[in-house]
């Protein structure tokens, strides 16, 4: 039964995660998510069953479309495969049907900025309003212990976000600010201010990284929701872990 959950989720994940590509995309534009149906962006052909297979026709179509031949963005196989990934993930590691639910909520939008911030390097309000009704009723329905941890949680995301957007001058933007407040009042106080600091330390290091082999330039902006992603997802799953250890080495 186990398996065939496992499964399902994965699945489950991949076909929304195609979702989250068009949503990502199209919101930005003003577009309505529903139609026109899919199209290659090039050539304007209508994508059929055999293109809208999550990552699999990315694949056997070697990234490029039937028709014109121009090349896919890989975008796409990769918010598919996460957003797959991550919910088989939230599947395994939670312990109540309502833990799985908010990883796979929190998880989705993860995957709708990554995709505008990839494309467009912003963070749409509509898409950060929308998930902040729908955490909130979650959460009035399924509180954090305590439940005030979630106002706690929105003021710490906030407050932390809005002074460095301030001090680093435009490095961090309006967009992260509201999205930590969002998910602040999501995930509660510990797992909002771990997730920050992990996401900060993983882009610090790719940054390192990327400056040392030349990767990336001095002065090329490099979008920060990919290190959200992993940050928030390791802060949600290990959160209590990794304080654990932290507080055993302090003491
Ligand atoms: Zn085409």
């Amino acid at each position: 039964m186990a398996i065939l959950i496992s499964i399902y989720s994965f699945i489950l994940g991949l076909v929304l995660g195609s979702f989250y590509n068009v949503v990502g995309l199209r919101v930005p534009e003003g577009q309505s998510v529903i139609s026109p149906p899919s199209h290659c962006p090039s050539c304007g052909r209508r994508l059929t069953i055999p293109d809208l297979i999550p990552v699999f026709s990315y694949v056997f179509l070697r990234g490029r479309c039937r028709t014109c031949h121009q090349r896919i963005s890989p975008v796409y196989p990769v918010v598919e495969a996460s957003t797959g990934i991550l919910f088989l993930f939230c599947f395994l590691h939670a312990s109540s049907i309502s833990e799985i639910i908010a990883g796979w909520l929190l998880v989705s939008l993860l995957m709708i900025v990554l995709v505008t911030d990839l494309t467009r390097m912003l963070i749409p309000d509509k898409i950060v309003l929308f998930f902040s009704i729908l955490f909130f009723v979650f959460r009035v329905i399924s509180p954090l212990h305590p439940w005030w941890d979630s106002l706690l949680g929105t003021a710490a995301g906030f407050s932390l976000l809005a002074v460095i957007a301030i001090v680093s001058r435009g490095g961090m933007g309006g967009g992260d600010v509201k999205l930590f407040a969002v998910m602040g009042l999501f995930v509660g106080t510990k797992v909002i201010l771990l997730g920050f600091f992990l996401s900060a330390f993983y882009g610090a290091i790719f940054g390192i990284i990327g400056l040392l082999t030349g990767l990336i330039g001095r002065r090329q902006p490099v979008p920060f929701v990919p290190f959200i992603v992993f940050g928030m997802m390791t802060a949600f799953f290990f959160g209590n872990e990794i304080i654990g250890v932290y507080i055993n080495l302090l003491f």
